[in-house]
């Protein structure tokens, strides 16, 4: 049987078919490998009743240690009018990992029952990215958004706040995830348990429910992803060939085509200065020191 680990609890693997659910181990020769199973993998089974080994695990897409999932396709970058109001640098931040990881950021402007989000939807709409303007409170916008979580894996990110688990709980009334007033209610903090798990929401859909999306992996101390950040911003990217210097950082040097294109309104100058401050941000990783400053 082949199956998609939905959950992975003290050594044991919850592997779904579409129709069932298995408990698995690893088999043995996992632990002598230096790939050991994630949620999100596509894995290979040996069934025994309700129970089975995992034998092999298919080739990821991609992979997160922070949270530990696989082969995510779509990354939900979320924000809220207000409470909390939107933090752009954090999203361009999220759109660069994604891109940089293989998934595909969509951008979801939530709680527009509260306000008018013309100015951000202007900002992004020369990202190239998908944007979507939502209330889960009113339900404006949710078919749209629905439509776009079939036949993928998703994951939804965005600070804590900005209404995640409410726009979930609308689209599938069964996740009863708990939001910010439930856990309010109890006087506890918020996602106590919490294991990454995926849940089937679909036909070949799945949704991450996980702690650890808004503490995403930044990568803001890999060099790798420094000096190839103009690529995991493509809307910049689109421009940088016409730059006069190879060595272009596209940030303030005399000839660049992508400062041209900011000048020009082809590209927004709100995502630029995203990626001017994530270099900034990322001045002292040097290839030998991987951005410590007492290596
Ligand atoms: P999370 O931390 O991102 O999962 O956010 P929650 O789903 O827990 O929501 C945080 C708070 O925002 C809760 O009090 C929700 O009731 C509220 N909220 C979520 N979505 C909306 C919305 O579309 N409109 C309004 N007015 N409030 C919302």
């Amino acid at each position: 049987m082949t199956g998609i680990i939905v959950k992975a609890i003290s050594g044991f693997y919850y592997v779904a078919d579409g129709k069932n659910l298995y408990e698995c181990k690893a088999r043995g020769s996992f632990r002598n490998r230096e790939t050991s199973p994630l949620v999100g993998d596509v894995a290979e089974v040996t069934l025994m009743g309700n129970s089975g080994v995992i034998e092999k695990l298919l080739p990821r897409k991609n992979e997160l240690s922070r949270p530990p999932i696989a082969n995510v396709d779509k990354l939900f970058l979320v924000s809220s009018f207000h409470h909390p109001a939107p933090n752009l640098y954090l999203m361009d931040k999220l759109s660069a990992v994604a891109v940089r990881h293989g998934m595909e950021p969509i951008i979801v402007f939530n709680k527009c029952d509260c306000g008018d989000f013309t100015p951000f939807e202007e900002i992004y709409s020369l990202s190239g990215f998908r944007t979507y303007t939502v209330s889960a409170k009113t339900g404006q916008g949710m078919e749209a958004l629905f439509g776009e979580l079939a036949d993928s894996v998703s994951a939804f990110t965005g600070n804590s706040g900005v209404g995640k688990s409410s726009i979930l709980n609308y689209l599938f009334s069964n996740l009863n995830l708990k939001t910010g007033e439930v856990s309010e209610k109890l006087g506890r903090g918020r996602h106590t348990t919490r294991h990454t798990e995926l849940f089937c929401v679909g036909k070949n859909a799945y949704v991450a429910d996980t702690p650890g999306f808004s503490a995403l992996d930044t990568h803001d101390r890999d060099y790798d992803f420094k000096v190839n950040l103009i690529r995991f911003f493509p809307d910049l990217d689109a421009f940088s060939d016409g730059c006069r210097f190879s060595s272009c950082t596209h940030t303030c040097e005399k000839g660049c085509a992508v400062l041209e294109a900011v000048k020009n309104r082809k590209v927004s100058a709100s995502r630029h200065a995203s990626y001017r401050q994530l270099m900034e941000e990322m001045k002292e990783v040097t290839a030998w020191n991987g951005g410590r400053k007492n290596p």
